[in-house]
């Protein structure tokens, strides 16, 4: 439930409705607006408690939350989360770009694509260190070597790093490397995963399950947000359907569902979303037209020896190209990049 404080309630009455729901065994979360204070209650059966706490003074009404999502939900904040990392805002005016490859394959290629990518406007390096793969036979990633090749990278370009971890095992080495921990789509519903991270302070990237609905999507990110971490941002990237002309059927309508439905930040993975770097255009272009927050996108030196993901990985000099489409559509809806 959400507890809405009085205009000009004062500092003790915000005081003993924080302690009272401390003491009743349940947690606030402040937010405090421009317009007014709300502070979101969440515990085993709150609700129960409604009619005490609706009588302190400073309360002017308590509207419970109906849906299971809580803290993720925009009931709970009325103001967007901005995920900030390493100063680049994510969730706010301005779009942001993740690029790089699939999975690192080595030192050079990994140098290669970040100072493309940063020279074409990306603010963010990904690059995959432990792969999910669906062949225990294909290329895994590197590990560790591929993190210190990232590591590198970022020391070069200032460009801050997003990768995947896969097992709770790997939790304290990935947390050394990573500003951006990446929750892979198979593992989106891996709970003992969600909760390891929602412990952690560093921004997470949750990729939605391949097929899991936006409902299940949002109480995926209400198992880290519940553990104390905040900064979760969705990751659209596309879902199993009956279609096979494209690797996944991109739901471009998770943007403004998600957004509508919660405060946190949106964006699109158009490259896994339809596996075909000929449509990483137009996907890219109608992601921001949908009010996405940012994209990701696999680029590879080149593509055609890539170990995962070549056929839908973008050469740098496309990549370039394609930034610069995204700006126009970008100013066209009033964002920047
Ligand atoms: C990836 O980003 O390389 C990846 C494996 O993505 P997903 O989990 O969405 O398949
Ligand atoms: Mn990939």
């Amino acid at each position: 439930m959400i507890v809405i404080l009085r205009h000009g309630h004062t500092q003790e009455e915000f005081e003993k409705i924080t302690k009272r729901i401390e003491d009743l065994g349940l947690t606030p979360h402040i937010s405090k607006g421009k317009e007014r204070t709300i502070i979101g209650v969440v515990g085993e059966d709150a609700i129960a408690h409604r009619e005490q706490l609706e009588l302190l003074p400073g309360v002017e009404k308590i509207i419970p939350i109906l849906q299971p999502y809580k803290l993720v939900n925009r009931e709970f904040k009325d103001t967007d989360t901005i995920v900030e990392v390493d100063g680049v805002r994510i969730g706010g005016n301005e779009i942001q770009v993740i690029a790089g490859p699939c999975s690192v394959e080595g030192r050079e290629m990994l140098l290669t694509v970040a100072r493309n990518i940063k020279g074409a406007g990306a603010k963010l390096l990904r690059g995959g260190a432990f792969k999910p793969r669906t062949s225990p036979y294909t290329f895994q990633g590197l590990g560790e070597e591929a993190l210190l090749y990232l590591a590198e990278a970022k020391k070069e370009t200032g460009l801050p790093i997003v990768t995947e971890l896969m097992d709770p095992r790997d939790a304290e080495l990935v947390y050394k490397y990573a500003d951006v921990i990446q929750i892979g789509a198979r593992n989106m519903q891996n709970f003992r995963l969600l909760k390891e991270v929602g412990g952690m302070n560093k921004p997470v990237l949750l990729k939605r399950g391949i097929s899991a609905t936006i409902m299940e999507f949002l109480m995926s990110a209400e198992y880290i947000l519940s553990q104390g971490n905040q900064k979760v941002i969705f990751c659209e990237r596309g879902i199993r359907t009956f279609e096979t002309e494209t690797r996944n059927t991109l739901d471009l309508s998770a943007v403004p569902v998600l957004k509508k439905l919660s405060h946190l930040p949106v964006i699109i993975d158009p490259s896994h979303g339809v596996g075909r770097w000929d449509l990483i255009d137009s996907m890219s272009k109608a992601a921001v037209a949908a009010g996405a927050d940012g994209l990701m996108i696999e680029v590879h030196p080149t593509p055609e020896d890539a170990l995962s993901d070549g056929p839908q990985s973008l050469r740098p000099e496309r990549f370039a190209k394609l930034m610069e489409e995204i700006r126009a559509v970008a100013r066209a809806v009033g964002r920047s990049i």
